[in-house]
């Protein structure tokens, strides 16, 4: 199974997959991409942005060093066969999470994080509970006909897992067919009225005090001034701050999983797109443990 991986790994994460806690991995494919191309490369800028990225935390005084976590390189997808690509990624997580194992999965594109969700909601069953951060609904049927789409992963989620056990933070972007469908939901937290960037430490998030969270991160949820390199950047983002704000939220809740996606790291030439992704990356690990 090892064999099926490659790359260099991430400094803070050589420990041994048998005593390891977290597994960090790769998943290089942007085969749906829309607009600009280019999140297969993040999981290796993402190695390199590190370089510049200190493992210790001042915000929570914690050091990545101190974890265990196994970093299995990046997983080896066949661009252009979506279905194969799909299985590879279950198989996969489903292997991690019967060892139990908490998954950290770095895009490549949206779409590659409903195989993930699919085999979390099968091993965790209905305690699960998706947190979605974007700046787009991603609640398209289909996308120029093709059904599995980064721009309706969140749709295909639902019919996976169910609308209540999706929350959705930070939306600004969408056609009026999606944006009704995301107000279908119970737990739309959009960035716009009520929710503002001012009212991040208001929003009510008692209801996932007892569920297993999963945290699927579309890093253009930032705004463009922070991270540009993204296929679809939307002005009107967070900014580094609010996402600290957002996890000092998430203390004493159960994070189980996450994904950072949409990372298109060519995009940005200055490098700073990864290096910041890298420090969000960071900050979200250790919420994990
Ligand atoms: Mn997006
Ligand atoms: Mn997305």
């Amino acid at each position: 199974m090892e064999s099926d991986f490659y790359s260099d790994n991430f400094y803070f994460a050589r420990t041994p997959l048998e005593q390891a806690d977290l597994v960090i991995w790769g998943l290089p494919w942007d085969c749906t991409a829309s607009y600009r191309a280019g999140t297969r490369e993040a999981p290796y800028a993402l190695r390199r942005a590190f370089e510049a990225v200190e493992s210790y935390s001042p915000y929570c005084d914690q050091d990545l060093e101190d974890l265990r976590i196994h970093d299995a390189g990046n997983l080896e997808l066949p661009f252009g066969d979506t279905d194969q690509t799909l299985a590879l990624i279950r198989r996969h997580t489903q292997r991690f999470l019967q060892q139990n194992k908490k998954l950290i999965s770095l895009g490549g594109e949206h779409l590659l994080t409903l195989p993930l969700i699919e085999q979390y909601y099968k091993y965790f069953g209905p305690d699960l509970h998706v947190l979605h951060l974007d700046a787009h609904c991603d609640l398209r049927e289909e996308y120029l006909g093709v059904k599995f789409s980064h721009a309706s992963v969140m749709s295909l989620a639902r019919e996976h897992i169910g609308i209540d056990n999706i929350s959705h933070f930070f939306i600004r972007s969408g056609s009026r067919e999606e944006w009704l469908r995301l107000h279908q939901s119970p737990h739309t937290h959009a960035l716009t009225y009520p929710c503002t960037l001012d009212t991040i430490d208001k929003i009510p998030l008692d209801y996932l005090r007892n569920k297993k969270l999963y945290l699927t991160i579309d890093l253009d949820v930032f705004d463009p001034s922070l991270i540009p390199g993204t296929g679809v950047p939307d002005s009107g983002g967070i900014k580094f701050d609010d996402f600290m704000k957002f996890l000092v939220r998430l203390n004493g809740f159960n994070l189980v999983g996450c994904d950072l996606m949409e990372l298109a790291p060519q995009i940005d030439p200055t490098g700073a797109s990864s290096i910041t992704a890298a420090k969000i990356l960071r900050e979200t690990i250790f919420k994990m443990v």
